[in-house]
C-alpha cells in the first residue's frame, strides 16, 4: 500500500473498507461509507477500487487509473476517507480475502469493517474463503433499494449461525443509484447530474467515458 495512505490510517482503531469497481463512483457509495463511518464510529474508510474483479468479466471495465482518479476526486473533501491502489496494482483477479489479510497484517490492532451493499452481501457465501473473511473482518451490510437485506441475512445465518455476531445491517438513506444506470444514462445522452459529484460528471465528459455499448 502507498506509504502516505498507510501512515494516515495507522493511528486509528476502527477501519472501514469500501471495495468496489467504482465505474463510476456515485453518491450511493459515498452515503453508505459516510453512514457507516458515523454509525460505527470508524476512524477511516478506505476505498479500494478493484483491479480485475472476478465477478465482472462480462463487460469492459474502465481503465483502473481513471476509476481511481474518480474515487480520489470524490473523497478529497473528507479527511476520514482514503483511497488505495493496492488491488489495482495486484496482478490477476482480486479477492477480498487477500486484501483483508494484507490489511490485518498491516494494522493488527485495528478492527476491520468490510462495508458492502446488500446486493453484494447476498453473494458472500460464493466468495473465496467466506468463513475466513468473516473471521478477519466485521461485515456491514448497507441497505440498498431493491434488495431485501433481512431475508438475505436470514439465509446466510441459517447456513452459518456463527456469523450472526460478525455481520450487521446498516440502514442508509435510500439512494437507488447504480453505476450500471449511470453508464446507461451517459450512453443514452440522459443527465447524470446530482447522481454523483459534479467533478466526476465533468471528468466522464472530458474523457468520453461510457459512450459505447460495451458497457
Ligand atoms: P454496478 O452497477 O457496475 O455493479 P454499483 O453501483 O453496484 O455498480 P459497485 O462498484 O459494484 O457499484 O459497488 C461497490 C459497493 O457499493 C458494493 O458493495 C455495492 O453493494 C455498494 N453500493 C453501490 N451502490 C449502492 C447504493 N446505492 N446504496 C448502498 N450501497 C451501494
Ligand atoms: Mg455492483
Amino acid at each position: 500500500m502507498e506509504a502516505n495512505v498507510r501512515e494516515s490510517i495507522a493511528g486509528g482503531l476502527k477501519l472501514g473498507i469500501m471495495g468496489g469497481t467504482f465505474d463510476p463512483i456515485h453518491y450511493g457509495h459515498l452515503v453508505a461509507a459516510e453512514t457507516a463511518r458515523v454509525e460505527l464510529g470508524l476512524d477511516h474508510v478506505l476505498f479500494i477500487p478493484t483491479g480485475i474483479p472476478p465477478h465482472k468479466t462480462d463487460r469492459l471495465i474502465t481503465e483502473a487509473n481513471l476509476r481511481f482518479e474518480m474515487v480520489e476526486m470524490s473523497i478529497r473533501s473528507n479527511q476520514n476517507f482514503k483511497v488505495s491502489r493496492m488491488e489495482i496494482e495486484r496482478n490477476g483477479p482480486t479477492y477480498t480475502i487477500d486484501t483483508l489479510r494484507i490489511l490485518k497484517d498491516m494494522f493488527p490492532n485495528q478492527e476491520l469493517y468490510f462495508i458492502t451493499g446488500t446486493d453484494a452481501l447476498k453473494e458472500l457465501l460464493t466468495w473465496r474463503e467466506p468463513e475466513e473473511i468473516i473471521r478477519l473482518s466485521r461485515i456491514v451490510g448497507a441497505s440498498r433499494p431493491g434488495y431485501d437485506s433481512h431475508s438475505e441475512l436470514g439465509k446466510i445465518f441459517q447456513k452459518f449461525p456463527f456469523m450472526k455476531d460478525r455481520i450487521s445491517r446498516l440502514e442508509v438513506p435510500a439512494l437507488a443509484i447504480s453505476s450500471t444506470d449511470i453508464r446507461a444514462r451517459v450512453q443514452n445522452q440522459k443527465s447524470i447530474r446530482y447522481l454523483l459529484p459534479d467533478e466526476v460528471r465533468l471528468f466522464i465528459k472530458k474523457n468520453n467515458l461510457y459512450q459505447t455499448n460495451k458497457n
